[in-house]
């Protein structure tokens, strides 16, 4: 894919959502820290329900930890791999408070070294709570990326390399929300919605196919299926 057509495809994920965020639920960048945590092979709503039960009350690592691993899991045991994904938030809390003073570090290897937290939930961390242009790449970014031809790779990390390379540098502060949210409600994995896809006449995947809803409402009805 040439850079013009990532660039026009950037720039009409942008009219189309000028100010993406993230959709899960935090206050502060320890709850948006935890939440990514549990986020892994889970929905963000799912994620939301949950941390609405526990966030309240938890506003700090301090908090996190006076409440402690059996209770935590007793909030989150409606997502996946719950059980793990509460020890690793309470050790988080822990080593936050025991290294870092009770503050998320703005510092990318500080915060892999977090029980739970690899590069994926560092990437959404520096670009969601310290603005750095970072590249989060998730199952739908991967697709998105893939499908469209956008950044072609193997792997996470190649399509990663590829993005923080080829994105024109004046959409990289939003462009993984908007590969997230065009992957998540447009460029599903299944049969991608192109027909309503802003992206359409730049994207390179072979498959695409456009049926609009104004060509399904300009479909010729036959007189007697009319009448029924
Ligand atoms: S045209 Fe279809 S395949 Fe291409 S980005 Fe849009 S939804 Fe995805």
């Amino acid at each position: 894919m040439n850079a013009e057509k990532r660039r026009r495809i950037f720039a009409k994920l942008a009219e189309a959502n000028p100010d993406p965020k993230t959709e899960l639920e935090y206050g502060n960048p320890f709850q948006l820290v935890i939440a990514v945590l549990l986020s892994a092979q889970t929905t963000d709503k799912a994620v939301n329900v949950a941390t609405r039960r526990f966030f309240p009350t938890a506003k700090t690592p301090a908090d996190l930890v006076a409440l402690g691993e059996v209770n935590l899991m007793e909030h989150i045991k409606t997502i996946g791999l719950f059980r793990n994904k509460a020890k690793n938030a309470i050790a988080t809390a822990r080593q936050l408070i025991d290294l870092h003073n009770g503050e998320v570090p703005h510092n990318r290897a500080a915060l892999e070294a977090l029980p739970g937290v690899g590069r994926k939930t560092a990437n959404v961390v520096l670009n969601e709570a310290f603005g750095e242009h970072t590249f989060a790449v998730d199952t739908h970014v991967f697709r998105v990326a893939n499908r469209m031809k956008l950044a072609p790779g193997k792997n996470v990390e190649e399509v990663e390399t590829k993005l923080m390379k080829f994105t024109p540098p004046d959409f990289l502060r939003s462009a993984h929300h908007w590969l997230i949210l065009h992957g998540r409600y447009t460029c599903v994995a299944r049969t991608p919605k192109c027909g309503a896809c802003v992206v359409f006449d730049d994207c390179e995947f072979a498959g695409r196919h456009k049926i609009s809803l104004d060509s399904i409402n300009n479909l010729v009805v036959p007189a007697k299926a009319r009448t029924q």
